[in-house]
Protein backbone atom coordinates (compact mmCIF):
# COMPACT_ATOMS: atom_id res chain seq x y z
CA UNK A 1 0.00 0.00 0.00
CA UNK A 2 2.57 2.27 1.11
CA UNK A 3 5.06 1.76 -1.57
CA UNK A 4 1.81 2.00 -4.30
CA UNK A 5 1.34 5.27 -2.80
CA UNK A 6 5.13 6.66 -2.97
CA UNK A 7 4.91 5.41 -7.38
CA UNK A 8 1.45 7.60 -7.39
CA UNK A 9 3.01 10.22 -5.70
CA UNK A 10 6.13 9.91 -8.08
CA UNK A 11 4.59 10.05 -11.28
CA UNK A 12 2.26 13.12 -9.94
CA UNK A 13 5.56 14.85 -9.02
CA UNK A 14 6.72 14.32 -12.52
CA UNK A 15 3.41 15.54 -14.41
CA UNK A 16 3.81 18.38 -12.01
CA UNK A 17 8.00 19.14 -13.37
CA UNK A 18 6.59 18.46 -16.87
CA UNK A 19 4.24 20.76 -16.74
CA UNK A 20 6.71 23.47 -15.29
CA UNK A 21 8.87 22.53 -17.55
CA UNK A 22 6.55 23.05 -20.94
CA UNK A 23 6.58 26.51 -19.95
CA UNK A 24 10.16 27.22 -19.87
CA UNK A 25 10.91 29.91 -22.79
CA UNK A 26 14.06 27.22 -24.09
CA UNK A 27 11.70 23.90 -23.72
CA UNK A 28 8.75 25.73 -25.69
CA UNK A 29 11.25 26.84 -28.18
CA UNK A 30 12.28 23.40 -28.79
CA UNK A 31 9.30 22.31 -29.18
CA UNK A 32 8.37 24.63 -31.27
CA UNK A 33 11.09 23.90 -33.56
CA UNK A 34 10.72 20.15 -33.53
CA UNK A 35 7.18 20.85 -34.49
CA UNK A 36 8.43 23.17 -37.72
CA UNK A 37 10.94 20.62 -38.51
CA UNK A 38 8.76 17.82 -39.28
CA UNK A 39 6.14 20.59 -40.83
CA UNK A 40 8.79 21.60 -43.31
CA UNK A 41 10.14 18.24 -44.08
CA UNK A 42 8.07 17.64 -46.89
CA UNK A 43 5.74 14.56 -47.79
CA UNK A 44 6.85 11.43 -46.25
CA UNK A 45 6.31 9.48 -49.55
CA UNK A 46 8.03 10.47 -52.53
CA UNK A 47 5.55 12.04 -54.53
CA UNK A 48 7.69 12.83 -57.48
CA UNK A 49 9.18 9.59 -58.53
CA UNK A 50 7.27 9.19 -61.67
CA UNK A 51 6.46 5.52 -60.39
CA UNK A 52 2.90 5.08 -61.76
CA UNK A 53 0.06 7.49 -60.61
CA UNK A 54 -0.40 8.79 -57.00
CA UNK A 55 -3.96 9.38 -55.98
CA UNK A 56 -3.85 12.14 -52.76
CA UNK A 57 -7.81 12.81 -51.32
CA UNK A 58 -7.68 16.80 -50.17
CA UNK A 59 -11.43 16.91 -49.55
CA UNK A 60 -13.45 14.13 -49.00
CA UNK A 61 -16.98 16.15 -48.19
CA UNK A 62 -19.98 17.49 -49.62
CA UNK A 63 -21.62 20.69 -49.18
CA UNK A 64 -23.40 19.38 -45.40
CA UNK A 65 -20.79 20.93 -42.88
CA UNK A 66 -17.67 18.38 -41.64
CA UNK A 67 -14.96 19.70 -39.16
CA UNK A 68 -12.85 16.09 -40.47
CA UNK A 69 -13.14 16.57 -44.23
CA UNK A 70 -12.89 19.62 -46.76
CA UNK A 71 -14.94 20.07 -49.33
CA UNK A 72 -14.07 17.69 -52.75
CA UNK A 73 -11.01 17.70 -54.18
CA UNK A 74 -8.79 14.79 -56.03
CA UNK A 75 -4.94 15.09 -56.16
CA UNK A 76 -3.03 12.97 -59.31
CA UNK A 77 0.46 12.68 -59.22
CA UNK A 78 2.07 11.44 -62.83
CA UNK A 79 5.47 12.01 -63.01
CA UNK A 80 6.78 15.84 -61.94
CA UNK A 81 3.64 17.50 -61.78
CA UNK A 82 0.49 17.07 -59.77
CA UNK A 83 -3.03 18.29 -60.93
CA UNK A 84 -6.22 18.64 -58.87
CA UNK A 85 -9.58 17.48 -59.92
CA UNK A 86 -12.00 20.36 -58.47
CA UNK A 87 -10.72 22.60 -55.26
CA UNK A 88 -13.19 22.17 -52.62
CA UNK A 89 -13.04 24.74 -49.74
CA UNK A 90 -10.28 23.58 -47.50
CA UNK A 91 -8.72 21.59 -49.94
CA UNK A 92 -5.86 23.61 -50.81
CA UNK A 93 -4.80 23.62 -46.76
CA UNK A 94 -4.86 20.07 -46.84
CA UNK A 95 -1.97 19.99 -49.64
CA UNK A 96 -0.66 22.24 -47.69
CA UNK A 97 -0.64 19.85 -44.27
CA UNK A 98 0.70 17.45 -46.74
CA UNK A 99 3.55 18.86 -47.27
CA UNK A 100 2.55 18.98 -51.12
CA UNK A 101 4.97 21.91 -52.99
CA UNK A 102 2.67 24.54 -54.56
CA UNK A 103 5.04 24.97 -57.71
CA UNK A 104 4.61 21.77 -58.83
CA UNK A 105 0.98 22.16 -59.64
CA UNK A 106 0.37 21.40 -63.27
CA UNK A 107 -3.31 22.33 -64.27
CA UNK A 108 -6.84 22.07 -62.19
CA UNK A 109 -9.71 19.86 -64.05
CA UNK A 110 -13.21 21.33 -62.75
CA UNK A 111 -15.68 17.75 -63.09
CA UNK A 112 -18.66 20.66 -63.14
CA UNK A 113 -19.19 24.08 -61.66
CA UNK A 114 -21.25 23.77 -58.04
CA UNK A 115 -19.63 25.82 -55.49
CA UNK A 116 -18.48 22.77 -53.39
CA UNK A 117 -15.70 22.20 -56.34
CA UNK A 118 -14.39 25.91 -56.53
CA UNK A 119 -14.24 26.88 -52.89
CA UNK A 120 -10.39 26.97 -53.09
CA UNK A 121 -9.44 27.89 -56.57
CA UNK A 122 -8.28 31.33 -55.48
CA UNK A 123 -6.17 29.29 -52.91
CA UNK A 124 -4.51 26.99 -54.83
CA UNK A 125 -3.74 29.98 -57.26
CA UNK A 126 -2.18 31.94 -55.05
CA UNK A 127 -0.44 28.72 -53.24
CA UNK A 128 0.91 27.80 -56.52
CA UNK A 129 1.78 31.25 -57.47
CA UNK A 130 4.02 32.06 -55.17
CA UNK A 131 5.53 28.88 -54.34
CA UNK A 132 7.24 28.82 -58.22
CA UNK A 133 4.62 27.89 -60.36
CA UNK A 134 6.59 28.23 -64.01
CA UNK A 135 3.60 29.81 -65.89
CA UNK A 136 0.13 30.96 -65.19
CA UNK A 137 -2.21 28.64 -63.84
CA UNK A 138 -4.53 25.85 -66.74
CA UNK A 139 -7.88 26.10 -65.54
CA UNK A 140 -9.75 23.09 -67.60
CA UNK A 141 -13.61 23.18 -67.01
CA UNK A 142 -17.14 22.94 -68.94
CA UNK A 143 -18.89 25.87 -70.15
CA UNK A 144 -18.93 28.39 -67.89
CA UNK A 145 -15.49 27.76 -66.31
CA UNK A 146 -14.25 31.27 -68.39
CA UNK A 147 -16.74 33.50 -66.19
CA UNK A 148 -15.37 31.52 -63.21
CA UNK A 149 -12.30 32.07 -63.68
CA UNK A 150 -11.99 35.49 -64.99
CA UNK A 151 -13.85 36.22 -62.05
CA UNK A 152 -11.90 34.94 -59.81
CA UNK A 153 -8.57 36.65 -61.46
CA UNK A 154 -10.60 39.87 -61.27
CA UNK A 155 -11.53 39.50 -57.60
CA UNK A 156 -8.31 38.50 -56.68
CA UNK A 157 -5.96 41.76 -59.09
CA UNK A 158 -5.43 44.07 -55.96
CA UNK A 159 -4.48 40.79 -53.99
CA UNK A 160 -2.09 39.87 -56.40
CA UNK A 161 -0.58 43.58 -57.01
CA UNK A 162 0.23 43.41 -52.95
CA UNK A 163 1.95 40.25 -52.99
CA UNK A 164 4.22 41.43 -55.51
CA UNK A 165 4.57 44.70 -53.75
CA UNK A 166 5.53 42.56 -50.46
CA UNK A 167 7.43 39.94 -51.96
CA UNK A 168 9.09 41.00 -55.15
CA UNK A 169 8.68 39.99 -58.75
CA UNK A 170 11.21 36.88 -57.84
CA UNK A 171 8.43 35.19 -55.76
CA UNK A 172 5.28 36.91 -57.12
CA UNK A 173 5.63 37.58 -60.76
CA UNK A 174 3.11 39.50 -62.23
CA UNK A 175 3.46 37.86 -65.67
CA UNK A 176 2.34 34.52 -64.02
CA UNK A 177 -0.26 35.44 -61.77
CA UNK A 178 -3.98 34.87 -62.21
CA UNK A 179 -5.64 31.13 -63.80
CA UNK A 180 -6.17 30.40 -67.45
CA UNK A 181 -9.61 29.18 -68.27
CA UNK A 182 -9.65 26.29 -70.79
CA UNK A 183 -13.11 25.25 -71.55
CA UNK A 184 -14.27 21.70 -72.87
CA UNK A 185 -17.11 19.78 -74.14
CA UNK A 186 -17.36 16.37 -73.21
CA UNK A 187 -20.56 15.40 -74.73
CA UNK A 188 -18.15 13.40 -76.73
CA UNK A 189 -15.02 11.37 -74.56
CA UNK A 190 -12.44 13.83 -75.46
CA UNK A 191 -8.54 13.74 -74.44
CA UNK A 192 -8.20 17.23 -72.88
CA UNK A 193 -4.33 17.12 -71.64
CA UNK A 194 -1.82 15.00 -73.08
CA UNK A 195 2.16 15.84 -72.63
CA UNK A 196 4.53 13.80 -71.01
CA UNK A 197 3.00 10.28 -71.44
CA UNK A 198 -0.30 11.72 -69.14
CA UNK A 199 -3.42 11.35 -70.85
CA UNK A 200 -6.46 12.97 -69.73
CA UNK A 201 -9.93 12.22 -70.88
CA UNK A 202 -13.41 13.73 -70.10
CA UNK A 203 -16.65 12.38 -70.03
CA UNK A 204 -20.03 13.01 -69.42
CA UNK A 205 -21.48 11.81 -66.10
CA UNK A 206 -25.38 12.45 -64.89
CA UNK A 207 -25.77 15.34 -62.75
CA UNK A 208 -28.69 17.10 -64.09
CA UNK A 209 -30.04 20.08 -64.46
CA UNK A 210 -26.01 20.12 -64.41
CA UNK A 211 -25.25 20.49 -67.67
CA UNK A 212 -21.42 19.56 -68.80
CA UNK A 213 -20.91 18.01 -65.88
CA UNK A 214 -18.03 15.61 -66.50
CA UNK A 215 -16.28 13.22 -65.22
CA UNK A 216 -12.11 12.39 -65.77
CA UNK A 217 -10.02 9.18 -66.67
CA UNK A 218 -6.00 9.79 -66.14
CA UNK A 219 -3.88 7.42 -67.41
CA UNK A 220 0.30 7.07 -67.52
CA UNK A 221 2.91 4.53 -67.64
CA UNK A 222 0.00 1.95 -67.63
CA UNK A 223 -2.41 2.82 -65.08
CA UNK A 224 -4.93 4.35 -64.72
CA UNK A 225 -7.85 6.51 -62.78
CA UNK A 226 -11.04 7.40 -63.23
CA UNK A 227 -12.77 10.35 -60.77
CA UNK A 228 -16.22 10.01 -61.32
CA UNK A 229 -17.07 13.78 -60.33
CA UNK A 230 -20.80 14.06 -58.92
CA UNK A 231 -23.11 11.71 -60.47
CA UNK A 232 -25.96 9.65 -60.23
CA UNK A 233 -25.12 6.23 -61.80
CA UNK A 234 -24.48 6.82 -64.83
CA UNK A 235 -23.48 3.79 -67.70
CA UNK A 236 -21.50 6.28 -69.46
CA UNK A 237 -18.69 6.23 -66.62
CA UNK A 238 -19.18 2.26 -66.64
CA UNK A 239 -17.73 2.70 -70.49
CA UNK A 240 -15.25 5.28 -69.58
CA UNK A 241 -13.89 3.14 -66.63
CA UNK A 242 -13.47 0.11 -68.16
CA UNK A 243 -10.54 -2.02 -66.79
CA UNK A 244 -9.54 0.87 -64.29
CA UNK A 245 -7.29 0.40 -62.14
CA UNK A 246 -8.69 2.91 -59.41
CA UNK A 247 -12.46 4.69 -59.38
CA UNK A 248 -12.86 7.00 -57.02
CA UNK A 249 -16.51 7.46 -57.24
CA UNK A 250 -18.70 9.92 -55.23
CA UNK A 251 -21.09 8.62 -53.12
CA UNK A 252 -24.63 9.91 -50.87
CA UNK A 253 -26.21 7.39 -48.69
CA UNK A 254 -29.57 7.98 -49.27
CA UNK A 255 -31.17 5.92 -46.63
CA UNK A 256 -29.35 8.27 -44.11
CA UNK A 257 -30.55 11.43 -46.51
CA UNK A 258 -34.02 10.46 -45.81
CA UNK A 259 -33.92 10.82 -42.10
CA UNK A 260 -32.12 14.30 -42.21
CA UNK A 261 -35.17 15.12 -44.65
CA UNK A 262 -37.80 14.15 -41.77
CA UNK A 263 -35.57 15.52 -38.65
CA UNK A 264 -35.29 18.67 -40.54
CA UNK A 265 -38.99 19.09 -41.35
CA UNK A 266 -39.70 17.22 -37.90
CA UNK A 267 -37.73 20.45 -36.72
CA UNK A 268 -40.33 23.23 -39.25
CA UNK A 269 -36.45 23.52 -41.26
CA UNK A 270 -38.54 23.55 -44.28
CA UNK A 271 -35.49 24.54 -46.96
CA UNK A 272 -33.41 22.28 -45.48
CA UNK A 273 -35.81 19.56 -45.83
CA UNK A 274 -36.71 20.89 -49.40
CA UNK A 275 -32.83 20.29 -50.18
CA UNK A 276 -32.69 16.41 -48.89
CA UNK A 277 -35.44 16.10 -50.81
CA UNK A 278 -33.64 17.50 -54.17
CA UNK A 279 -30.36 15.84 -53.24
CA UNK A 280 -30.54 11.87 -53.83
CA UNK A 281 -32.05 12.59 -58.15
CA UNK A 282 -28.05 13.57 -59.19
CA UNK A 283 -25.74 12.08 -56.68
CA UNK A 284 -25.32 7.79 -56.51
CA UNK A 285 -26.08 5.86 -53.45
CA UNK A 286 -22.44 3.57 -52.23
CA UNK A 287 -24.44 0.12 -53.65
CA UNK A 288 -24.80 2.40 -57.08
CA UNK A 289 -21.29 3.26 -57.19
CA UNK A 290 -20.33 -0.38 -56.19
CA UNK A 291 -22.46 -1.79 -58.73
CA UNK A 292 -20.74 1.00 -61.54
CA UNK A 293 -17.27 -0.15 -60.55
CA UNK A 294 -17.96 -4.15 -60.65
CA UNK A 295 -19.55 -3.52 -64.13
CA UNK A 296 -16.24 -1.35 -65.20
CA UNK A 297 -14.20 -3.87 -63.34
CA UNK A 298 -12.45 -1.42 -61.52
CA UNK A 299 -9.26 -3.12 -59.26
CA UNK A 300 -10.06 -0.81 -56.40
CA UNK A 301 -13.08 1.73 -55.38
CA UNK A 302 -12.59 4.70 -53.05
CA UNK A 303 -15.72 6.69 -51.95
CA UNK A 304 -15.67 9.94 -51.95
CA UNK A 305 -17.78 13.42 -51.54
CA UNK A 306 -19.40 11.22 -49.12
CA UNK A 307 -23.01 12.86 -48.25
CA UNK A 308 -23.22 13.09 -45.65
CA UNK A 309 -19.69 12.88 -43.98
CA UNK A 310 -19.53 10.07 -42.04
CA UNK A 311 -16.90 11.05 -39.26
CA UNK A 312 -17.18 7.95 -36.73
CA UNK A 313 -17.34 4.25 -36.71
CA UNK A 314 -21.33 3.94 -36.21
CA UNK A 315 -21.93 6.16 -39.13
CA UNK A 316 -19.54 4.30 -41.25
CA UNK A 317 -21.37 1.55 -40.86
CA UNK A 318 -24.79 3.15 -41.54
CA UNK A 319 -23.11 4.68 -44.55
CA UNK A 320 -21.84 1.42 -46.25
CA UNK A 321 -24.80 -0.90 -45.30
CA UNK A 322 -25.98 -3.00 -48.44
CA UNK A 323 -22.24 -2.34 -49.81
CA UNK A 324 -20.78 -5.67 -49.27
CA UNK A 325 -22.88 -7.64 -51.08
CA UNK A 326 -22.49 -5.92 -54.30
CA UNK A 327 -18.73 -5.32 -53.59
CA UNK A 328 -17.14 -7.33 -50.89
CA UNK A 329 -13.93 -6.40 -51.27
CA UNK A 330 -11.60 -3.86 -52.79
CA UNK A 331 -14.02 -0.85 -51.53
CA UNK A 332 -12.78 1.67 -48.98
CA UNK A 333 -14.57 4.57 -48.04
CA UNK A 334 -12.02 8.07 -48.68
CA UNK A 335 -10.61 10.99 -45.65
CA UNK A 336 -9.19 13.89 -46.21
CA UNK A 337 -5.28 12.44 -46.05
CA UNK A 338 -5.53 9.79 -47.97
CA UNK A 339 -2.60 8.89 -50.53
CA UNK A 340 -2.76 5.98 -52.60
CA UNK A 341 -0.06 4.78 -55.00
CA UNK A 342 -0.24 2.72 -57.84
CA UNK A 343 3.42 1.76 -58.85
CA UNK A 344 4.15 0.83 -62.68
CA UNK A 345 4.78 -2.94 -61.25
CA UNK A 346 1.08 -3.10 -60.22
CA UNK A 347 -0.89 -3.52 -57.07
CA UNK A 348 -2.46 -1.36 -55.00
CA UNK A 349 -0.99 0.34 -51.88
CA UNK A 350 -2.91 2.56 -49.42
CA UNK A 351 -1.35 5.03 -46.85
CA UNK A 352 -2.10 8.60 -44.44
CA UNK A 353 -0.23 11.43 -45.93
ZN1 LIG B 1 -20.57 18.28 -55.23
ZN1 LIG C 1 -22.46 18.86 -57.97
Amino acid sequence: MKTALIAIGAVLGLLVLAGVAVRVPAVEDHLFETALARATGGPRVPLFDGDGLKVFFCGTGSPLPSKKRAQTCTAVFAGDRFFLVDAGTGSWENIQAAGIPGAKLGAIFLTHLHSDHIGDLSEANLGSWVGGRPGKLPVYGPDGVVGVVEGENAAFAADNVYRTLHHGEAIAPPDRAGMIPLPFNAAEPIVIYEQDGLKVTAFEVAHAPVSGASGFRFDYKGRSVVVSGDTAYSDNLVANAKGVDLLVHEAQANHMVAKMQAAAAGAGAANTAKIFADIPSYHATPEEAARAANEAGAGQLVLTHLTPAPDNEISRRIFMRGVAKVRSQNVKLAEDGLLVLLPEAGGADFVKL
